[in-house]
């Protein structure tokens, strides 16, 4: 069934510093096969929400006070990151973060590091994340901390993809870029799904770009979702159109 459901989130609230609300009951599903967009302005909540999922609040005194995360029927929002990442789900911070004083193929092996399967299988994938981004392979000798920040985004994504990830938590892939790369990166995390079955979910502030790529979305304002529905229906929304695609 193409519309089975892989992440669940059911209503979770977080708090930061215990008093903070900052999520005020967010839930959304992300399906299997899918492009799941989540939107909304500055501190919304959308780096919360991707944090939330992969347990990454507490070095910033966050917790998840309510709700539950749910992948494949399971509770996960208590597992370390390299727990989740074995149960198929990886996380792309924002701003990239790629070892700056690594090549760039030395930053892609380290994304190889949970698998258990040999070195056959993952030169493989190597040669696949090459195939995607063939910047990555013209740069690969490249120390990362001396590429652009284009190939600094393709290099998080690519490492993430070395995982061999069912779904990929990807936070604000436009940042800080020109519009053409922007659109580079969005085209090929759609072949991704589509060549590869990689389900995403993306938090981005840019709208118009993730409601063409997307294949559904949510709008979070102030720690709530306030819109969701089909990417296409979104598009058309007079609201959407308004505060959020710049036109009225
Ligand atoms: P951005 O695109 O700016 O990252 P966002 O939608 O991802 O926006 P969040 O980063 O999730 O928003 O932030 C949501 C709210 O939580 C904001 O009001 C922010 O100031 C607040 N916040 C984020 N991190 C912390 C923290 N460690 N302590 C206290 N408040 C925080």
């Amino acid at each position: 069934d193409s519309k089975e459901t892989l992440l669940e989130v059911n209503n979770i609230e977080v708090i930061y510093n215990h008093v903070i609300l900052v999520l005020k009951g967010v839930s959304l599903n992300v399906p299997k096969g899918g492009i799941t967009a989540l939107l909304g302005g500055n501190g919304a909540g959308k780096t919360t929400t991707l944090k939330a999922i992969s347990n990454l609040l507490h070095s910033e005194r966050g917790e998840v006070t309510k709700g539950s995360v749910i992948y494949r029927g399971e509770p996960v929002h208590h597992l370390s990151p390299e727990a989740l990442v074995k149960k198929g789900v990886v996380q792309v911070m924002e701003g990239r973060h790629c070892f700056e004083h690594l090549t760039i193929e030395e930053n892609l092996l380290t994304g190889a590091y949970t698998r258990r399967d040999g070195g056959a299988a993952v030169a493989a994938d190597l040669e696949m994340v090459y195939t995607y981004f063939p910047r990555l392979k013209e740069r690969r000798k490249s120390q990362a901390g001396y590429t652009s920040g284009g190939e600094q985004q393709m290099c998080a994504i690519g490492r993430a993809l070395m995982s061999r990830p069912e779904t990929i938590l990807l936070d604000e892939p436009s940042m800080g870029l020109a519009p053409q790369l922007v659109e580079e990166i969005f085209t090929i995390v759609k072949n991704l799904n589509e060549n590869e079955g990689v389900s995403f979910l993306l938090a981005e502030q840019n709208t118009n770009v993730a409601l063409r790529f997307a294949h559904q979305g949510y709008i979070l304002e102030s720690g709530r979702v306030v819109m969701e529905g089909p990417a296409a229906e979104l598009r058309e929304n007079p609201d959407v159109k308004e505060f959020y695609l710049g036109m009225s």
